[in-house]
């Protein structure tokens, strides 16, 4: 019943919508919402409206999938990822058939009378059918919570636009080097975003987090500007594969600039207690002096090591333009023999 199950030539029908997907990705978020929440209603706070009257970005996800249609281990750890995170909503197996007659309602829409075949439609049925299946059962596998409360517990602002905070869980949360989770502050309920620990987790539940305002995003400068000592934060469950390096038996290549540094710290932090730790090269990318050395104490587990190689990537004059972390960690060099991790 699951993604393994399904036929390729039924794939292959799901890929043909794939470019109407991506033109038309506001017109399918807009109608996909109104289609979901006609359906049910009480569904309306999970997806609140943001200032520019827009949900939560459906599309992004439905893209990152459809691109990897070939690759279906790729999509089972994904949409298992995802069933996991959904628990914090409340999601039931109600609600991924409601989404489900919205989803195929919108694709319907977008395709036109002409090109929405009944092969077609059946094919996204029973694509729609296999991702929930993976989704529940990942789901229906989670022991754990399905969210976490934390406080914050101490915030400060190197700069301008970076912030460091600290927040403390009631209960451990297992989250391991490298990994992300999503989180939501009082400051933007209902508005759910990624951060990525800076270190291994700690008995305490003390977790740090290295945070960039985007100039015109809608939660970043709020946390960087706005979170006080005492606030509650909600905290998803932990995601993503990047531990998977930690056992790496070649050396490494990492590459991280801004934010990015910190699954990297983690990472490197969590390299230093393996008795071998692999010959390991760090480009850590910033747009000056200022921003490196901000970004480098708020990440401790970037630093020179016997076995670790730092090297700072910043431009060279105030009129150059950032420069490319991977750019410069690929002159004059191949790195054909090492693992290769890229962050931010
Ligand atoms: C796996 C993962 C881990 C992450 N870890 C961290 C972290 O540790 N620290 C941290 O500060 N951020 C992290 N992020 C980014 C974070 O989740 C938010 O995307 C970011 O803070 C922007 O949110 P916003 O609400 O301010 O912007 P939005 O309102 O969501 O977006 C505003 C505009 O900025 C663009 N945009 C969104 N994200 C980015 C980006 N990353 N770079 C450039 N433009 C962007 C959007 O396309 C949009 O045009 C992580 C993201 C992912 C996917």
């Amino acid at each position: 019943r699951g993604v393994h199950a399904l036929d390729p030539a039924l794939l292959n029908l799901v890929k043909r919508s794939r470019p109407r997907i991506e033109h038309k990705t506001a017109e399918l978020a807009d109608h996909f919402y109104t289609a979901l929440l006609a359906r049910a209603p009480g569904l309306r706070t999970l997806f609140p409206l943001d200032p520019h009257g827009r949900r939560a970005p459906l599309t992004d996800t439905l893209i990152w999938l459809l691109q990897r249609l070939d690759d279906r281990d790729e999509l089972v750890r994904r949409l298992a990822d995802l069933g996991r995170d959904h628990r914090k909503h409340g999601i039931t197996a109600a609600h991924y058939e409601t989404a489900g007659h919205a989803l195929l309602d919108t694709l319907a829409h977008i395709h036109g009378p002409t090109t929405w075949t009944p092969p077609i439609a059946a094919a996204w049925a029973k694509a729609y059918a296999a991702a929930t299946h993976e989704m529940l059962t990942a789901a229906a596998a989670e022991r754990g919570p399905a969210l976490w409360l934390g406080r914050v517990v101490e915030h400060r602002r190197p700069t301008a636009d970076l912030a460091c905070i600290i927040v403390q869980t009631l209960e451990p949360l297992p989250h391991r080097p490298g990994q992300y989770l999503s989180v939501e502050t009082p400051q933007r309920p209902g508005l759910w975003r990624y951060l990525s620990p800076t270190e291994p987790a700690r008995p305490d539940g003390v977790m740090r987090f290295c945070v960039r305002a985007l100039r015109h995003g809608l939660v970043s400068p709020a946390l960087v500007a706005q979170t006080r000592i005492g606030d509650t934060w909600r905290l998803g469950p932990p995601l993503g594969r990047l531990p998977e390096v930690l056992d790496t038996r070649r050396d490494l290549l990492i590459l991280g600039s801004g934010t990015g540094i910190g699954p990297l710290s983690a990472l490197v932090a969590a390299l230093d207690t393996r008795d071998d730790p692999p010959r390991t090269q760090l480009y850590v990318g910033a747009r000056d002096e200022t921003e490196l050395r901000a970004l480098l104490a708020m990440a401790p587990g970037a630093r020179h090591r016997s076995w670790l190689t730092l090297t700072p990537v910043i431009p060279a004059t105030d009129d150059d333009r950032p420069s490319s972390v991977v750019g410069t960690a690929l002159r004059g060099r191949t790195w054909r023999d090492h693992d290769i991790v890229v962050c931010g």
